[in-house]
């Protein structure tokens, strides 16, 4: 178990240090969400580009812990041409993962699996879901559902 854990901190770290797919673009095809998390200096930028319900590209950019900065990383490398079903399917379960409730997919996961054990930390949870939620915004709006 311990050895899951360190590995579970070297891939957090690993993307926090080297994070793939960030800085964004200005570009109209792309979908933009801005999420912010006040209580620990959150402020993360997401962007996707959907193609004939494919996930085809997203972009991130924005300042904050560890934790929020590795994990736009990891969704944007994980969701990546992926369908939009498969995208939202791996979000709820993530953050069913996170906050401690019985979820799927784990294989499916990959890398983004090193982060369940934020669940023993309430206060870190917004920080390793607010990309996530904020990607989900952007495939809501892609779709054309309400959004805030
Ligand atoms: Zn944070």
């Amino acid at each position: 178990m311990q050895k899951m854990e360190h590995l579970y901190r070297q891939i957090i770290m690993d993307h926090y240090k080297n994070p793939r797919h960030k800085g964004l673009k200005d570009d109209s095809s792309f979908v933009t969400h801005r999420h912010k998390n006040p209580s620990c200096g959150d402020d993360i930028t997401i962007q996707s580009r959907v193609e004939n319900g494919i996930v085809k590209e997203i972009r991130h950019d924005g300042t904050g812990c560890s934790i929020c900065c590795s994990s736009a990383s990891v969704v944007a490398d994980l969701l990546t041409n992926k369908t939009v079903d498969e995208a939202r399917s791996l979000i709820h379960n993530y953050i069913k993962m996170i906050a401690d409730q019985p979820f799927e997919q784990e294989d499916a996961l990959e890398d983004a699996l090193a982060y369940e054990g934020v669940k023993q930390f309430p206060a870190r949870i917004k920080c390793a879901t607010i990309a996530w939620k904020a990607l989900e915004a952007t495939l809501d709006e892609e779709e054309g559902e309400t959004v805030e």
